[in-house]
């Protein structure tokens, strides 16, 4: 089924490295000596909640829109999400000095509607209870010529992506686990990709919330499953199904996927505001919670955890921790 014969690589990510220099941050890499202790191993703290936009997703877009052939610049680029690939695409763009046309639920927050305008990104709102956004995708990208990239499932997305895990273990070294954040596949394939070459004895586990277990489904059946928009606080992981793209790369690279609560979430939001001074949003907090409310084993292990991102509004912010 997939159009993209040959499979992803290392080298598509190093590519993706070179593409994204000086325009993507170079994101810090924390450690605490409080959570090394909660956990009793070495932990790495990647932190794309200080990426551009406030989440990896800038990486992905930003690569796939750099490859953009003169024809395809002109007519500009298209998506669907109510999140922060909404954002990714919107700025990409304007940095590409190209149009951004973004297909937004109705109900989608005001706040995020908001960011990805003024990004510069025009938004097409639709029903998402009678519409599929796919489907409209397809009939505006052949409508206006533009090119659509998707918030996951796309080659160019992946290679992106995986740019923060490669930092991540050029600054920390080679590392016995990697903990990442799970919703399409995008960042878990990329990581995968960059682990592989970058420290190949390090086990790859990605965690998705209980709520939406469809990933750790997927790897333990062999085929990819669909469970229908899962009900959690970990918003940026609402995905029902991994992509054809992503599922390929997981299923040859990831070792295994572990579930966290929405209680555990909220812990681990509020350990990164009161003990490492941060703002994470629930989905941010996936791998983390894996690893310091004791869902997967990391003790007297060197482990990298992905931060994916730091985008939540301070009401919601203050709801949740309260
Ligand atoms: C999109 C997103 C994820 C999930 O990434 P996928 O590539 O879809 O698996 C996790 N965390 C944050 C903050 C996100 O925006």
């Amino acid at each position: 089924m997939l159009e993209n014969a040959t499979p992803l690589q290392y080298g598509d990510v190093e590519q993706a490295a070179a593409r994204i220099d000086g325009a993507a941050h170079r994101t810090p890499v924390l450690t605490s000596r409080t959570a090394d202790a909660k956990a009793a191993a070495t932990l790495f703290f990647k932190c794309e909640n200080f990426q551009r936009m406030g989440a990896f997703k800038f990486r992905g877009a930003y690569n796939a829109i750099a490859r953009f052939t003169e024809e395809q610049r002109r007519a500009g680029v298209l998506t669907y999400s109510s999140g922060n690939h909404a954002q990714a695409i919107a700025l990409s763009a304007r940095l590409a000095g190209i149009r951004a046309a973004i297909i937004m639920p109705n109900d989608a927050p005001a706040l995020k509607v908001a960011a990805t305008r003024e990004y510069g990104g025009e938004v097409i709102f639709y029903d998402r209870y009678t519409e599929n956004r796919e489907e409209i995708g397809r009939r505006l990208a052949q409508e206006r010529g533009m090119t659509l990239i998707p918030p996951y499932d796309h080659p160019d997305v992946i290679a992106g992506q995986g740019t923060a895990a490669k930092e991540l273990f050029e600054e920390a070294g080679e590392l016995d686990v990697l903990l990442v954040p799970l919703g399409g596949g995008g960042l878990l394939a990329g990581s995968a990709l960059s682990a592989s070459a970058l420290s190949p004895n390090c086990k790859v586990i990605g965690v998705e919330p209980e709520a939406g277990n469809d990933g750790q489904q997927s790897l333990r059946t062999g085929q990819i499953v669909d469970i229908g928009v899962p009900q959690t606080i970990a918003d940026g992981a609402q995905t029902s199904h991994l992509g054809q793209h992503n599922f390929a790369v997981i299923r040859r690279l990831v070792d295994d996927i572990v579930t966290v609560s929405d209680d555990q979430l909220v812990e681990t939001m509020k350990f990164f505001a009161e003990r490492m001074k941060m703002v994470v949003e629930p989905t941010g907090c996936l791998a983390a919670a894996a690893a310091l409310q004791g869902v997967y084993p990391v003790a007297g292990k060197r482990v990298g955890i992905l931060i994916s991102g730091g985008n939540v509004d301070l009401a919601r912010f203050a709801k949740l921790v309260a």
